[in-house]
């Protein structure tokens, strides 16, 4: 279900922080990467690789597995999407400027996912790496449970 009042005002700004972005790190924001990122900001339930590719070849049969598959690389890498790898799967970042690692909130009923970002995780996540002599590359924190709205519908 999508709890998303305004979703496609989401879309449209991710597309636009994704321009700007691409613009700022000379990136190139070829119509493919636009595509493939419009299809992850659908919703913002996660959206598995084979999907994307079945919408992509619907419209686009130039558009090869690999390539697109590279595209998924190039938006991951620079913090466009993110992978969910529990769902093995990616959702879109709404704010690729402002971090580095991430944290997901994953509602079991209806799919959704929040993304938090809090310094203190941050903090904390350093402190036990350094502990433990552990350099710290990629973190991805996934949280399971319910959202607000399914809460509320259970109740
Ligand atoms: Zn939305
Ligand atoms: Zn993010
Ligand atoms: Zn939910």
């Amino acid at each position: 279900m999508q709890h998303c009042q305004h979703h496609q005002q989401c879309q449209q700004e991710a597309i636009t922080v994704a321009e700007k972005y691409c613009a700022t790190h000379n990136l190139r924001f070829t119509p493919l990467r636009r595509r493939v990122l419009e299809l992850i900001w659908t919703s913002h339930e996660p959206v598995k690789a084979y999907d994307i590719l079945d919408a992509i070849s619907d419209t686009d049969t130039s558009s090869k597995p690999p390539t697109v598959y590279r595209t998924l690389d190039f938006l991951q890498q620079y913090g466009l999407v993110h992978k969910l790898n529990s769902q093995n799967a990616y959702i879109g970042c709404a704010h690729p400027n402002k971090h580095q690692q991430c944290y997901f909130l994953i509602c079991t009923a209806c799919s959704e996912v929040s993304e938090c970002c809090y310094q203190s995780i941050d903090t904390l996540i350093q402190k036990v790496a350094k502990k433990n002599n552990f350099t710290q590359q990629h973190t991805v924190l996934e949280i399971q449970g319910l959202c607000e709205s399914c809460q509320n519908e259970k109740a």
